[in-house]
């Protein structure tokens, strides 16, 4: 049976899109060149905040997923979990961070020659652990996911009257669009050795230092590189982020790697969230894809509405 909307793409962009259509009674297909835990998604940290990417709606999509990643923490399955953490810059900055009810950090919370930051609690995402829990949620829906390329959206068409596209840095190839490009990123994976909170550097510096705990491992990241699409792990990087991180957190300078991650941020000026004909663009997130993902798939479900009347 040909489905009410195809979706192009199965990162966190697709398959929330794909829930959120098929929880409003579209019938739904997913067609995606990489399975969930071969996309980006997969790669990223992930915690909760607005980073390299703009929009107007961004503080809308970002508070709707900050209600319901809030919620999931309770969901022991969904690999969400509320963590208390701090920003920090080794500058002085008055930059306050998006989320509410943040409360500068006091000279115990910085490490040594930090200038200034923020404390508080966001939700931390164990992207592996999550998009294996979308993907049985949307599977929960009877929607069907399928491998498959596709070299044109236009061809989506003939499997169904509306077409998705959540294809991220793939876009590029398959819209022309030369304002996407790729910022890499890459993060270490080690033993946890007891780091319980987060901390995440405020800096436009491409290489950073941020930790991010999930449980018994601890991500070490990272790095922003614009235009770098080489996917191999690159080794002196992953030194750099080492030593970055144990200058915060000396205990993880000797933890045991378990392994690294490399992703491509999809970076655009502004998010594409918009309609062309009966082909809803869903790409473009940036270093926040997961942060906005339920807010930007509400509003993919009311332009499928909108086609859907339209015909
Ligand atoms: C190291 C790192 C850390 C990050 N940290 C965070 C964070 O802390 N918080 C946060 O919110 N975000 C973070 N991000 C950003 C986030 O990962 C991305 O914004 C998000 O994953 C993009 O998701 P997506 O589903 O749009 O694209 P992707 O995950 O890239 O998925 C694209 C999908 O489209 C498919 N596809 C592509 N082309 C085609 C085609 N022609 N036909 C069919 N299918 C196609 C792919 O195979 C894949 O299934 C981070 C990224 C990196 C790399």
């Amino acid at each position: 049976m040909k489905p009410d909307v195809l979706v192009a793409g199965a990162g966190v962009s697709g398959l929330t899109s794909g829930i959120r259509l098929a929880e409003a009674g579209f019938q739904v297909r997913i067609v995606a060149a990489e399975m969930p835990l071969d996309t980006t998604s997969a790669a990223a940290g992930a915690i909760w905040g607005p980073a390299y990417v703009d929009h107007p709606e961004v503080p809308r999509w970002g508070d709707e997923g900050l209600r319901i990643f809030t919620d999931l923490a309770g969901d022991a399955g969904a690999g969400v979990r509320m963590l208390t953490g701090v920003e920090a810059s080794r500058v002085p900055t008055s930059a306050a961070p998006w989320v509410h009810g943040a409360t500068a950090a006091g000279p115990g919370d910085l490490p040594d020659g930090w200038a200034s930051g923020w404390r508080f609690r966001a939700p931390v995402i164990d992207m592996p652990v999550y998009l294996q829990w979308l993907l049985k949620r949307y599977e929960a829906t009877g929607g069907e996911l399928i491998r498959g390329r596709l070299t044109r959206l236009e061809d989506g068409l003939a499997d169904a009257p509306v077409v998705v596209n959540c294809t991220g840095l793939g876009a590029r190839a398959l819209t022309g669009d030369d304002t996407l490009a790729a910022s890499r990123g890459q993060i270490v994976v080690v033993a946890n050795p007891g780091v319980e909170e987060f901390f995440v550097e405020m800096t436009d510096d491409p290489e950073l230092a941020y930790l991010l705990p999930q449980g018994d491992r601890l991500l070490l990241g990272g790095c922003t590189i614009a235009g770098d699409e080489s996917p191999g792990i690159d080794p002196l990087m992953a030194r750099r982020i080492i030593d970055r991180c144990a200058a915060v957190r000396p205990e993880v300078r000797d933890a045991e790697v378990l392994g690294h991650r490399v992703g491509f941020r999809p970076i655009r000026p502004t998010v594409r969230l918009e309609r062309d004909g009966s082909i809803i663009h869903n790409y473009g997130h940036g270093g926040a894809g997961i942060t906005l993902s339920w807010g930007c798939a509400t509003d993919v479900v009311a332009l499928a509405r909108e086609i859907a009347q339209d015909r």
